[in-house]
């Protein structure tokens, strides 16, 4: 079995008319770090769910990325974060859903997966973090002009309309990592500050296990980033492990169906997946997603939008 890796950066990609090539090149090399921070762990025998965890915790940590810091604002303006694992062993599963606080909020998904729960959200999920020793940041840590200006103009576009005119990249962001282990173990994380201007407490897919985080061993692993509700409410992560659970389909046809589906019906988005036998699938249907794999070759490979990944 050799070892895969593959991550996304959200596809709430810039527009390419408002994309330079130095914003360009600084997404590249943060999901290169990325990969070489999940491959690492691989390489030296590590598990699937060990390497997702460093992937996304890189992610998280760098501010051009919706996740942890430098995650959007709800319409309150607050940061209310999203984050989830699983273990395709055993489906052990840990999320955690709006909180502000822990550093690398996947860290608290994983504490949670460590315990009897499950899922936990807000004030109770914060005070357990605290009781596991999970690391805290300030809130200041977590913020960016950026995102803190696209809430404004965000707020300011619904006062001027109430039709929803944004597009694709003005909406979405999120962070994940799917891999397969040398032991054909698979596991997936995901983590978000969700959408610019959500409502306070609005809770999207990426905590929701079957929608935008699955991993089984016996199909794939599964990590979404799009309109949440619609994957919430398609079950996306589950829908392509049924499909081949059930269906026969492979990795690839069942991951193209789905992300075609969620398109024809206005969830825009795509998701990374990978199966047991490390194959790996990116669809997305929206202009782009931030993205990147890596195998046994150690050769970090990225991309943006439609064009072949690159070196
Ligand atoms: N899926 C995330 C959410 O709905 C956002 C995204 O991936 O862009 O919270």
């Amino acid at each position: 079995m050799t070892p895969i890796l593959a991550i996304h950066g959200g596809a709430g990609t810039m527009r390419a008319d408002t994309m330079t090539p130095a914003l360009e090149a600084q997404f590249h090399a943060g999901l290169r770090s990325a990969l070489l921070a999940g491959h690492v762990v691989l390489t030296k025998g590590g598990s699937a769910v060990d390497a997702v965890t460093q992937a996304v915790m890189a992610l998280e940590d760098d501010p051009l990325f919706n996740a942890g810091r430098g995650a959007v604002y709800t319409s309150g303006g607050l940061q209310e974060m999203d984050a989830a694992i699983m273990d395709g062993r055993d489906r052990a599963a840990g999320a955690v859903a709006g909180i502000l606080g822990p550093r690398n909020p996947i860290l608290a998904a994983c504490a949670v997966l460590a315990s009897e729960h499950v899922m936990l959200q807000g004030a109770g999920a914060l005070a357990f973090c605290r009781e596991h020793g999970v690391e805290f940041a300030p809130a200041a840590f977590f913020h960016t002009d950026k995102r803190w200006d696209a809430l404004q103009a965000e707020l300011e576009r619904r006062r001027l309309t109430a039709a929803d005119t944004r597009d694709d990249a003005a909406k979405h962001g999120t962070v994940g990592a799917v891999a397969c282990d040398a032991a054909g173990n698979v596991a997936a994380a995901t983590s978000t500050g969700g959408m610019t201007g959500k409502a306070p407490g609005r809770i999207g897919d990426c905590p929701v296990f079957g929608a935008g985080t699955w991993a089984d061993n016996a199909t794939c692993a599964v990590s979404a980033t799009g309109h949440g509700e619609y994957f919430i409410r398609h079950a996306a992560a589950h829908d392509i492990a049924s499909r081949m659970r059930y269906l026969g389909e492979t990795l690839e046809q069942a991951a193209n169906v789905v992300v075609e589906e969620l398109g024809s019906i206005g969830g825009s988005g795509g998701l990374i997946a990978v199966d047991g036998q490390g194959h790996v699938s990116l669809p997305f249907n929206s202009a782009g997603m931030y993205r990147g794999v890596i195998g046994v070759d150690g050769v970090a490979r990225t991309g943006i939008y439609r064009e072949t990944l690159v070196a």
